[in-house]
């Protein structure tokens, strides 16, 4: 009983947005309604300053802010909310990726002024591959923007999914006076006066009452005609399209005045999904069941290089999870018990006794688990639904220091277990090739092995233009494949095999000569 009560008052989501839309922002004003923060500022950005891309401080800086922000868990009308932070630097997508796995749904900031960019754009895709239920914040309202309708236009047309306003602008910019709620069907005005605190006025007044003009005269008619407009146009509100991921709810406001923003938070407690099924490659899970399953979808390293120790992001799918209970890792077979497993209120830390499904615990671990790793009550189960992405750009990875050899590999192996970069090797001359979505992981993977390891490396180029996973069931077409394509073949972290296909054309190439192998552009198929 206690765990379906628990199950049903979470809600465990990212905010996503292109860098400067307002996530951050829109983050703090979420915790400051929970009462998680007390004043604006608290919450941290971690992106990475623009041009600061060889700065190591900078990267340190990110690194401790995103251990901080990782998770915010707060309170908020009996309901416990989880936003899962994502980093804000497109080098670090993969990480944002894998976060995405692990949430439940998701709300899109999109800035007024600029519309859908191309961050928005890929992290929409991999929302869209799982369904995920998402809904859409445009922001900065207080600052001239882009017409409503051609806004909701752009959406449906660059983040391919339906959209149905639930709120709508009274004007923007210098003359905005707020939106109309058409979920809570009233009137919410902006003044805009108190940046820190200033939440607008919340009206009980009706669309159709005269006394509406009062306030947000000359645009009366203009707003009664734009929402005639928007019920011909869009089909009403319909939940199971929003939870199927079909249809995105979309609400107007200002983060930075904390305008609209309760408005979102009140829909959002309604209608998001509290925890899911999840997929194991061997069975369905469902939260409810009384026995804990989870995964680790994220690692974080220690920021002091003397204690090498890392945190593990454990994502609770179903069960209770317990202080000091043992739980099976399935992939070492290890029965391990935490003593301090964590959670994360906001940015405060706290050493927890029990977590419940939608929840994230952090895991102390000293180098022995890996994204992905599952943990159960002793069955053996395997999470899916966790892919490595095809990384973008590629070097030879060299050791530096002939003395550090050890350190070298001790440090790449952890490195690619927190899933900083991906690593392959060649089956040609079993030289190590670093394969990134981002060229500043280069940097960091340089900069960690080094202050974290004591170890040197060096890159050296390597013409790959794209690293895709192959099979087939033609096992001889496969092998006529493997001895043509000898030089082109490496081995993942895992041991499968993977073509490096030097240009574009060589892989066309060779999809259209091997029909029946087939190339896959993410690690799970
Ligand atoms: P993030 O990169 O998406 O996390 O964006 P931030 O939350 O850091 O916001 C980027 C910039 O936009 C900051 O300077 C904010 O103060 C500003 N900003 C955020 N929300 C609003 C808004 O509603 N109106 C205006 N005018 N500026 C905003």
């Amino acid at each position: 009983m206690e765990l379906e009560q628990e199950i049903r008052r979470r809600r465990t989501f990212a905010i996503i947005s292109h860098p400067d839309a307002g996530k951050t922002t829109l983050t703090e004003k979420l915790l400051l309604f929970g009462g998680a923060i007390h004043v604006a500022g608290a919450v941290k950005s971690n992106k990475i300053k623009k041009g600061a891309t060889s700065d190591f401080m900078e990267i340190e800086r990110q690194r401790g802010i995103s251990v901080a922000t990782s998770v915010m868990g707060f309170e908020y009308k009996d309901v416990k909310i989880n936003i899962l932070d994502t980093p804000g630097h497109e080098d670090f997508a993969e990480d944002t990726y894998r976060t995405l796995t692990a949430v439940d749904s998701v709300i899109i900031v999109i800035d007024g002024a600029k519309g859908v960019e191309t961050q928005t754009r890929k992290l929409m895709e991999v929302c869209r591959m799982r369904n995920t239920p998402v809904m859409v914040f445009i922001n900065k309202l207080d600052r001239p923007c882009k017409d409503p309708f051609d806004l909701l236009d752009e959406i449906e047309k660059e983040l391919k999914i339906k959209v149905r306003p639930l709120a709508w602008p009274i004007s923007t910019g210098p003359t905005f006076k707020g939106v109309y709620d058409l979920y809570g069907d009233r009137l919410s005005l902006f003044f805009g006066a108190d940046k820190q605190s200033a939440e607008g006025e919340t009206l009980d007044v009706k669309l159709n009452d005269p006394a509406i003009d009062r306030y947000i005269e000359p645009f009366t008619q203009h707003l009664r005609d734009d929402l005639e407009l928007v019920e011909g146009v869009y089909p009403p509100f319909e939940l199971d399209s929003y939870r199927a991921g079909t249809v995105a709810p979309v609400f107007f406001g200002s983060a930075l005045n904390n305008f609209g923003v309760r408005e979102l938070l009140d829909c959002f407690i309604d209608i998001a999904p509290s925890p899911g099924k999840s997929h194991t490659a061997q069975r369905d899970i469902d939260p409810y069941e009384p026995k804990l399953t989870g995964f680790v979808f994220k690692i974080h390293a220690n920021m002091d290089p003397n204690h090498r120790d890392r945190i593990a992001f454990l994502k609770i799918c179903s069960g209770v999870f317990e202080r000091n209970k043992p739980y099976l890792h399935v992939r070492s077979g290890k029965n391990i018990k935490f003593a301090a497993p964590t959670a994360f209120m906001a940015e405060k830390k706290s050493v927890i006794d029990e977590a419940f499904p939608g929840d994230i615990v952090g895991l102390h671990d000293t180098g022995n688990f890996k994204i992905g790793d599952t943990f159960t009550e002793g069955e053996q189960l395997q999470f899916v639904g966790i892919p490595s992405f095809s990384p973008e750009l590629f070097r030879y990875i060299e050791n530096g220091d002939p003395m550090k050899f050890k350190q070298l590999a001790k440090g790449i192996d952890q490195l690619m277990d927190e899933g900083v970069a991906q690593l392959f090797t060649s089956k040609m001359n079993g030289r190590k090739i670093i394969g990134t979505v981002g060229a500043l992981q280069f940097e960091v993977i340089q900069y960690r092995l080094e202050h974290e390891y004591g170890a040197l490396c060096r890159y050296e180029p390597v013409q790959v233009y794209k690293a895709c996973w192959v099979e087939s069931d033609n096992e001889a077409q496969m092998e006529d494949f493997r001895k043509r394509k000898f030089n082109s073949m490496a081995l993942d972290k895992h041991g499968r095999e993977v073509f490096l296909a030097d240009t574009s054309y060589a892989l066309s190439l060779a999809q259209e000569k091997f029909p029946d192998i087939r190339f896959h552009f993410t690690s799970e198929f």
